[in-house]
């Protein structure tokens, strides 16, 4: 099955110049979904993380069937905001202003092996921030594996560990 003829594709979404990659083209096909976690199941495995942490919104859709898969647990990073009780927060820079990513305080004991899970990596920045956020808690970050990575970015380099994605596209 070719994962990455099927992914829909939005031009000037959400703003103009941006081509979204949309993966509800693959959600919605359970064949074809299925190969996507089994895809990412095995790229995950070598890792071997004890928990994933996914990133707000579209990596809580790959995340949660990858970690059942993998027999493992998942933790949420989500907006500013979001998550009820006490959070750890870690704030990093967009392009204009910036932006704020939490985790639940003392949900993760300190050292446990960690790999970060997204749908895409574009620039880097929000996968990078939570690498930094999951360091705050004393977790040990593995790595991040995403679906798709944007080429030309220097995302990959940015985040301080090693990375995979299953597809690549120009960005
Ligand atoms: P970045 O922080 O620049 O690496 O952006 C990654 C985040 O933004 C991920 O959570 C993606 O879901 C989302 N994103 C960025 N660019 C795109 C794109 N072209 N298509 C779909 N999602 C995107």
């Amino acid at each position: 099955m070719d994962l990455a003829e099927r992914i829909r594709r939005i031009p000037d979404f959400p703003k103009p110049g941006i081509l979204f990659y949309d993966i509800s083209t693959l959600l919605i096909d359970p064949a074809l979904w299925r190969e996507t976690i089994d895809r990412l199941a095995e790229a995950a495995a070598g890792w071997r993380p004890e928990y994933l942490a996914a990133i707000e919104s579209r990596g809580f859709l790959l995340a949660a069937p990858l970690a059942l898969r993998l027999g493992i647990g998942f933790v949420m990073v989500r907006k500013l905001g979001k998550l009820p009780g006490t959070v750890v927060s870690h704030s990093y820079d967009l392009e204009y202003g910036s932006d704020t990513l939490q985790l639940a305080d003392g949900l993760l004991e300190p050292g446990r092996r960690v790999l970060v899970v997204d749908d895409l990596i574009a620039t880097g920045g929000t996968a990078r921030a939570t690498v930094e956020l999951l360091g705050k808690v004393g977790a040990e970050v593995a790595g991040a594996l995403f679906l798709i990575e944007l080429e030309g970015l220097g995302g990959r380099d940015r985040l301080g560990v090693p990375s995979r994605a299953l597809l690549r596209f120009p960005a």
